[in-house]
């Protein structure tokens, strides 16, 4: 592989996909992002997406020599030896041939995965995971995905489903329902709306908590309010920390003693809460941690934010073209 050539990096979300070209060293060089047209099927995606390499390499004045092929996520289970997305609801997609409809729209080889891990192989590559080779990664946004690394390689399982974090199974009896079809999933506590939920739900036992006031004036709460809260030392909100500490905390600790792993990374939007979230969150887990477990693991939150599935993504092509 050429020295200075780019890796092309892509990250498709339900609204937007952020594109990037990256250096072999893992570096940005450019990156931008263009909006994700669902209809028919998402049939449009591969074109848009082929289309903007196209004019961004123009813009640059560059050719397609100058890549040397795709990483490319999508929000749904993957086949990993085939690059075929079994199901993106997101996207309309359902037993879709990402890598070999796109490998054909663009010319370039191409690599797919799912973005959840994406984001993780990013984290274990330039951010957090500090080249560990054994990281679990757990991404608390809208909804709670992950990624587990173990010895380099992420865990894809039989049917693509391998590293599902977000719906090992926190409340067993009575819990909320999730979008997967379970009740009770680590995603339905820890996910930015499942907090707002426990808050809403809680709030009118608590008429002397700040929440209860952030409520009457601006008539929302969000994950963001609670943590804020708990910071001042609300009553209330550190309750609605503590109850979610305790389950990420569980959880990452029963999926530890499984993996062992040497990182556990805390990224997406809620993990900008910081200490105030990830303090009680080690607590538990060292509770709850076979004490070896414990002892080989460490905490940290996600550094790279949004680029995280980009950067995962070229360093995915970038293992798949060392291979040739
Ligand atoms: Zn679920």
């Amino acid at each position: 592989m050429s020295n200075n050539k780019w890796l092309v990096g892509i990250d498709i979300g339900g609204t937007t996909i952020k594109m990037a070209f990256i250096t072999k060293s893992g570096d940005i060089e450019h990156k931008w992002e263009i909006t994700t047209n669902v209809e028919n099927q998402g049939e449009n995606i591969i074109l848009d997406i082929a289309e903007a390499i196209e004019s961004k390499l123009t813009e640059l004045g560059e050719t397609k020599d100058q890549l040397l092929g795709i990483g490319i996520g999508a929000p749904g289970p993957v086949q990993m030896d085939t690059g075929l997305i079994y199901e993106a609801v997101n996207l309309g997609w359902k037993d879709y041939h990402l890598r070999d409809k796109l490998q054909a729209v663009s010319g370039l080889p191409v690599v797919v995965d799912n973005d959840a891990n994406l984001a993780a192989l990013g984290e274990m590559w330039k951010g957090a995971g500090d080249k560990s080779k054994d990281v679990v990664v757990v991404t608390l946004g809208t909804g709670v995905g992950g990624g587990i690394i173990t010895n380099g390689q992420i865990i894809h399982g039989v049917n693509g489903a391998g590293g599902e974090i977000g719906h090992i199974t926190s409340i067993p009896e009575g819990g909320a329902s999730c979008n997967c079809g379970k009740n009770g999933c680590l995603e339905t506590v820890a996910s930015a709306t499942g907090i707002v939920r426990q808050a809403l739900e809680q709030v009118d036992n608590h008429p002397d908590s700040q929440l209860f006031r952030t409520l009457e004036v601006s008539g929302k709460l969000t994950a963001k309010d609670v943590f804020d809260a708990a910071k001042s030392d609300d009553p209330f909100a550190l309750q609605i920390v503590d109850q979610i500490s305790f389950h990420l905390g569980l959880a990452l600790a029963n999926l530890s003693n499984g993996v062992n792993p040497e990182k556990i990374v805390l990224g997406g939007g809620v993990s900008r809460a910081g200490d105030i979230l990830l303090n009680p969150v080690k607590e538990y887990f060292r509770r709850f941690a076979f004490p070896r477990v414990s002892k080989g693991a460490e905490f940290s939150i996600a550094t790279l934010g949004n680029d995280a599935g980009v950067i995962g993504a070229a360093w995915l092509i970038m293992e798949e073209l060392n291979k040739k």
